[in-house]
């Protein structure tokens, strides 16, 4: 998921590490091509900036530089600081709030970007882990293809999901899942909305729309992790206009750079709670900063 980043800055700590002693020069120069790696990496240059700049001040103080292992020191400084753009102050890494039976969550975010597929798997790892008693509806009146792909996914991972009735509007859809889970017993009722190929006025209303009508406990916006600082500003706008309690990051199987999951948290001030590792219903993990950062530092 961060192949390219990892290898150039193990390149770049390699020779840090092998170095005995350190100079504020050294370490200046190493972080040059850090910061140089972060933005190939595609994250955006506010966040590669205030990085470099934190991982700076920290590393050229007398400890590190008259340290018996300098190298290392700075090492360990930029793992702490990379967890700490990937987490913010954080809670816990993937926790959704879903007390209070049956509690809402709303799907969101370009077509294409995974949603359906997301809300499948996210169905399928809070029943199978959390023993949870899961209902999804599709939202998508524009696309009965994409009702019926959510119906098959059902079937598919033995998750319920709300009869299909042609001529409904979303909120209708949005407010008949509700009725269906308070009467059934369920915990968690998912929404997957209707995605477009970028942002458009009507789908914000009409998400606005549904969102007052369930209040959901957890709106998630999918985004494809592939598309690196676009991800970020699709996040930022949807923020803006609907208000999002996290982000899953999608396609992380793929070689993209990885920038969008440096960035987002720095930029939209919202979590990343979970990313997609490809098709299949059990390529989702939780996103956990220490296990990330230690995986970009290789
Ligand atoms: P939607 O239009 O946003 O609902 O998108 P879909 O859920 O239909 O997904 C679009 C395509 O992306 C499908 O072929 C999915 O199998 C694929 N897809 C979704 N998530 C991932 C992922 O994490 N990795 C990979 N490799 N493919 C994914």
């Amino acid at each position: 998921m961060f192949e390219n980043l990892s290898e150039r800055l193990s390149g770049v700590f390699d020779r840090l590490t092998k170095q005995g002693a350190l100079s504020e020069d050294d370490v200046k120069t190493a972080l040059r091509e850090v910061r140089v790696a972060l933005l190939e990496a595609d994250v955006s240059l506010p966040v590669a900036r205030d990085f470099v700049k934190a991982v700076q001040e920290k590393a050229t103080g007398q400890a590190v530089t008259k340290s018996v292992t300098p190298g290392q020191q700075v090492v360990k400084i930029v793992h702490d600081e990379l967890k700490h753009v990937l987490q913010g102050d954080n809670e816990e890494p993937g926790e959704l709030k879903i007390d209070n039976p049956p509690a809402p969550i709303l799907m969101v975010g370009l077509q294409g970007s995974g949603k359906t597929t997301t809300t499948g798997k996210l169905a399928k790892r809070l029943t199978d882990k959390n023993g949870k008693r899961v209902l999804m509806a599709s939202l998508d009146i524009y696309r009965p293809a994409a009702m019926q792909q959510l119906a098959v996914l059902g079937q598919q991972i033995g998750v319920d999901t709300l009869p299909i009735v042609p001529g409904e509007t979303a909120v209708q859809i949005a407010k008949r899942a509700k009725q269906q889970a308070t009467l059934g017993g369920y915990d968690v009722y998912m929404l997957d909305t209707a995605g477009r190929l970028q942002i458009d006025e009507v789908l914000m209303k009409e998400v606005e729309d549904v969102r007052d009508a369930v209040n959901p406990r957890e709106t998630l916006l999918v985004v494809d992790g592939l598309t690196g600082q676009v991800a970020v500003e699709v996040a930022e706008e949807f923020d803006g206009k609907i208000g999002i309690s996290g982000v899953v990051l999608t396609r992380m199987d793929g070689d993209g750079r990885g920038g969008a999951a440096l960035s987002m948290r720095a930029v939209t001030g919202k979590p990343i709670k979970f990313v997609g590792l490809g098709e299949k219903m059990d390529a989702l993990e939780t996103f956990e900063p220490d296990r990330i950062a230690g995986r970009i530092l290789g």
